[in-house]
């Protein structure tokens, strides 16, 4: 393993997930939902399969009938105009669409200014790059962003901001009032900026905010998103960017020699959920705010200090009040303590102070599930 990756080690998410199967522990470690998204979709999927479509490559961008409905998406939700032939681009998962951006538009050593905590490829692809991460921590137990530590953070080598909103792991949904600082500081300091959207139907107080839709950004952002969150199909691995020709004809580059293409049939059934009415998506997050206050109240009355989301299906919680300050030995040993797993946050911090006694908890599971889980954990104490 070549000296770039060997500090990444096993992504913490396959480590916990094989704890939860090693020990049969209920799972709420890995943010994958456990029960599939709309069968008409997954009927879709099938038809296209049993139909030819899809079955051999797709076209570099993405088949057609998904980059419009992706454009159509953007139109709908946020009133962005995106043209479906040179500013969309289909991708192998959001994952594959961050490894893209981030090798498309950074030369070694350019400087990457990106929230801390940091879902964990954030960091593994900068280093792919030969780039160099600047974090900007949110800090508990608001996990506001530092609009003056984000400007004292740019030097002469950034090249680009990172950002994820609303923010896996802390469930932090950036303000219009963070987002206005953001984008001014873009324009002001000639940035690009990558954002991580994907779990932009998953805001529970206010709404979500595209930062391309601020003044000055459209230009200058590669926006990210995914329909494995949006459509509980994370094993299909679809996702997508959206951004001016420029920006998307160069993460193009960089994506045309990872994957080439993907998903092929699934292209053609999430071009149709993304057609879905207003009813799916609300439900959708109707729902994970319902699961949200269960699993919420469920780890407060089991002792531990819970930092409530925003967004996103997972919760932060303190482990502190137990007693406890270590999260990775915590989450290590929980499956024997009382059959849980859930997410160290410290894997994703280099602050690792900062985040040491902070875990995460899934709660894209059915409500007997979450039920379960909490009565497990209130014994813990
Ligand atoms: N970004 C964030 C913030 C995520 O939480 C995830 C999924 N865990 C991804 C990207 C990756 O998405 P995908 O599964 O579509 O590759
Ligand atoms: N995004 C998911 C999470 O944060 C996991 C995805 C993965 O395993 N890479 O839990």
């Amino acid at each position: 393993l070549n000296r770039k990756l060997a500090a990444f080690g096993t992504t913490i998410f396959a480590e916990m997930s094989a704890l939860a199967t090693a020990t049969g522990a209920i799972n709420l470690g890995q943010g994958f939902p456990d029960t599939d998204g709309p069968a008409e979709i997954a009927e879709a999927a099938a038809r296209a399969i049993r139909d030819g479509r899809g079955n051999q490559y797709p076209p570099g961008p993405g088949v057609p009938e998904l980059r419009t409905a992706i454009a159509s998406h953007q139109q709908r939700f946020y009133g962005l105009a995106y043209d479906p032939d040179t500013e969309v681009l289909v991708t192998a998962g959001a994952t594959e669409a961050i490894a893209a951006s981030l090798l498309a538009l950074l030369e070694p050593g350019d400087e990457v200014i990106a929230l801390e905590p940091f879902y964990d490829s954030y960091a593994a692809c900068i280093a792919m790059a030969g780039a160099v991460r600047v974090p900007l921590t949110l800090r508990a137990p608001d996990f506001r962003l530092d609009v003056d530590a984000l400007r004292a953070a740019v030097t002469p080598r950034t090249r680009l901001l990172l950002l994820n909103t609303p923010h896996n792991p802390t469930g932090t949904v950036l303000t219009p009032a963070e987002l206005a600082a953001v984008a001014e500081l873009a324009v002001s300091r000639d940035l690009l900026v990558i954002t991580d959207e994907v779990y932009e139907h998953l805001v529970f107080e206010g709404a979500h905010t595209p930062l391309a839709s601020l003044p000055g950004m459209r230009e200058r952002t590669v926006t990210i998103s995914s329909a494995g969150k949006t459509f509980s199909f994370t094993g299909w691995k679809v996702g997508w960017v959206t951004g001016t020709p420029e920006l998307v004809t160069a993460v193009r580059s960089a994506k045309q020699f990872l994957t080439y293409v993907s998903s092929g049939p699934f292209q053609y059934a999430i071009a149709e959920a993304l057609a879905l009415p207003d009813a799916y998506y609300d439900s959708f997050r109707a729902d994970l705010a319902a699961k949200r206050d269960l699993l919420s109240d469920g780890l407060a009355a089991a002792g531990f200090e819970v930092f409530r989301p925003q967004g996103t299906y997972f919760v932060t919680t303190d482990i502190t009040p137990l007693g406890e300050r270590d999260g990775l030995a915590f989450c290590r040993a929980l499956p024997e303590r009382c059959g849980v797993v859930a997410i160290p946050n410290q894997v994703f911090y280099d602050d690792k102070a900062a985040g040491a006694a902070h875990v995460r908890w899934a709660f894209c599971k059915r409500t007997v599930v979450l039920q379960e889980a909490v009565e497990r954990l209130g014994r813990l104490a």
